[in-house]
C-alpha cells in the first residue's frame, strides 16, 4: 500500500518519519527560535531536504547504527 507525504500529500514509498519544526527568524525584540511539534510525521525525501524538521529517535523503528538515512517503517 501507497503512503503519501504528510506534508505535500504527494505520493512516495520512501518516506521517512519526523518531527516538523517551526522556525521563527531572529527578531529585534526576540532571538531566533525553533519549536518541535510533538507528533511525528512521514515526509517525503523532497520535503526532508527543503524543510527544517528533526529525526524522530524511536527505538522501535531506528536501527542498531541509529543513523540510517532509510527505515523500514510498519
Ligand atoms: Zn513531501
Amino acid at each position: 500500500m501507497e503512503r503519501a507525504c504528510d506534508n505535500c500529500a504527494i505520493p512516495d514509498d520512501e518516506l521517512v518519519l519526523v518531527r516538523r519544526v517551526y522556525v521563527s527568524p531572529e527578531r529585534w525584540d526576540t532571538s531566533a527560535s525553533e519549536q518541535v511539534v510533538e507528533s511525528p510525521e512521514l515526509w517525503c525525501v523532497s520535503c526532508v531536504s527543503q524543510y527544517p524538521h528533526r529525526a524522530v529517535e524511536d527505538p522501535g523503528v531506528i536501527d542498531e547504527d541509529g543513523q540510517d538515512e532509510e527505515h523500514e517503517l510498519r
